[in-house]
């Protein structure tokens, strides 16, 4: 659909949020065309290879940046996810993590551990992630099954405090904002380029008002709606 970075500038952000489907915070999809314009403008439609360029543009944060130079780039840099911060806190450090942003001593150990060449550190990247997902698990880690036992130095210690603080409850979804801004997007993608929904067809979205009022009203905002005079709507142009 768009095969580069300058095909994505120039699309329609309707097009683009249309596109983004149900993949959910449909911010990031104006986030995503915004970098885009950056690529195309600043980097002659070539997504940089340093870190300080990466990390300048829209919606590209630490992990990301680091991801890109690793996986597409192939350089000696550690990925820094959660799952891999809490592999390194528990078998270096042996204490539990408790989440939250990245810190320096996390990109020491992880410096520390991460190999030599570039291709064998995106490899470690990528274990280490999966180690963290499917086995070293915040809750309830593996250890019996897991290839660090032995130099463990969380679970040499009993796993003091696992499970501490680290994962926040379950947001539900039925009733949310995000939800009623899902309805009304998901009312919109099918339509065609520039029409509109007509205000009574908008009404019918929700049945509690002032909730399908500020739900639009903060669509509004974050550009992802554009609302008529009348009341009628549309994904913006
Ligand atoms: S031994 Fe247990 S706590 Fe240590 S890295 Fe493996 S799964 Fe995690």
């Amino acid at each position: 659909m768009w095969p580069d970075a300058a095909a994505l500038a120039n699309a329609s952000a309707a097009e683009v949020i249309t596109a983004w489907g149900r993949l959910g915070y449909p911010r990031r999809a104006l986030r995503l065309k915004e970098c885009a314009v950056q690529v195309r403008d600043r980097f002659n439609n070539e997504l940089p290879q340093t870190y300080d360029e990466l990390i300048s543009l829209p919606g590209i944060g630490d992990y990301t940046a680091s991801a890109v130079l690793s996986f597409a780039y192939g350089q000696r840099v550690p990925v820094l996810d959660t799952n891999i911060r809490r592999v390194l806190t528990r078998v270096f450090a042996g204490v539990e993590s408790h989440g939250g942003s990245t810190k320096p001593q996390d990109r020491e150990l992880a410096q520390e551990a991460l190999p030599e060449g570039a291709e064998a550190a995106a490899v470690w990247n990528q274990a280490t992630m999966e180690l963290g997902a499917l086995v070293c698990m915040a809750k309830s880690p593996a250890c019996q099954e897991c290839p660090l036992c032995d130099m463990c130095a969380f679970l040499a210690a009993g796993r003091p405090g696992l499970g501490e603080g680290r994962t926040r409850p379950r947001q539900r979804f039925q009733g949310t904002d995000r939800q009623v801004r899902g309805i009304v997007l998901a009312a919109l993608r099918p339509l065609d380029s520039g029409q509109t929904l007509p205000k009574e067809q908008v009404d019918e979205l929700w049945s509690d008002a002032a909730q399908l009022g500020s739900c639009l009203a903060s669509l509004d905002e974050d550009g992802l709606i554009e609302i008529e005079p009348g009341g009628a709507i549309r994904l913006p142009r």
